[in-house]
């Protein structure tokens, strides 16, 4: 069988719900995926669950749906956050794609002293976790936030979210995940070049963080990302 074509909206999803496309999104259902009149996709909006629709009107230029019927209701991932600093642009890609892919409630790239990659286009990386969302049947997109300077995220830590602190240095550590209570938690990854001393002293100096080593290797921060959302999810999410 063909699996049936996902679709992620913006509008909201309900029996009898009509929505409305726009030209791009007409022209991937009609003109790249060949759907007609009476076709019948998934549609997600992050907020509604999985919804069965008819193609009810079809044009190159628009068109609509109707919803019929609910396939599946809303799955959140965990309460997860992926705080990472950016790299190359098809890493950083990769990392959102991976993150949506994993099951992280939110993304939030951040600049880190060693941070060599300037600014990141948060429309972009948004598009990405859409992308991934329709590509692995997720019901829910995680946001992706704008760039911020890693400093500042630290000083607005919330005090009830737990870190999982991807502490390269701390290779040869054993690991103490499984012994963590679950609950809010991000998992941090650094650049290619790392943590600065100060960096690294002030997050094993607060009480959220939980430093944790990644195996005997210097992992990529792309590898370390998915690497310890693997990890985190096994000890303490929803796999
Ligand atoms: N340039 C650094 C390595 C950076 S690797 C050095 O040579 O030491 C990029 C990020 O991936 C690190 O900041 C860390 O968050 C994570 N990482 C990679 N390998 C790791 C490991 N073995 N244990 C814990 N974290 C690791």
């Amino acid at each position: 069988m063909v699996s049936k074509v996902r679709l992620y909206v913006d509008q909201p999803l309900g029996q009898g719900q009509t929505v409305p496309l726009a030209r791009e999104q007409a022209h991937y259902l009609f003109g790249v995926m060949r759907l007609a009149e009476g076709a019948v996709l998934s549609l997600f909006n992050g907020h509604d669950g999985e919804w069965d629709a008819k193609v009810t009107e079809a044009s190159r230029k628009g068109g609509v749906l109707t919803c019929e019927a609910q396939t599946r209701p809303l799955q959140l991932p965990p309460d997860l956050w992926l705080v990472f600093a950016p790299i190359k642009k098809e890493r950083t890609d990769f990392i959102v794609e991976k993150a949506v892919e994993m099951g992280a409630r939110r993304i939030l790239p951040v600049q880190s002293e060693f941070t060599n990659s300037g600014r990141v286009k948060q429309d972009r990386l948004q598009a990405h976790a859409v992308e991934a969302a329709e590509q692995c049947g997720g019901t829910y997109v995680p946001g992706v936030a704008e760039m911020q300077k890693l400093s500042r995220v630290l000083d607005q830590w919330p005090d009830d979210r737990q870190i999982m602190f991807c502490d390269e240095t701390m290779i040869g550590a054993a690991s103490t995940l499984a012994a963590q209570t679950r609950g809010a938690w991000a998992i941090l990854i650094g650049p290619e070049g790392g943590f600065s001393d100060t960096e690294r002293k002030r997050l094993h100096r607060m009480d959220q963080a939980v430093p944790v080593s990644l195996g005997p290797r210097i992992l990529r921060a792309d590898t370390a990302a998915v690497a310890a959302l693997t990890l985190w999810q096994s000890a303490l999410g929803d796999w």
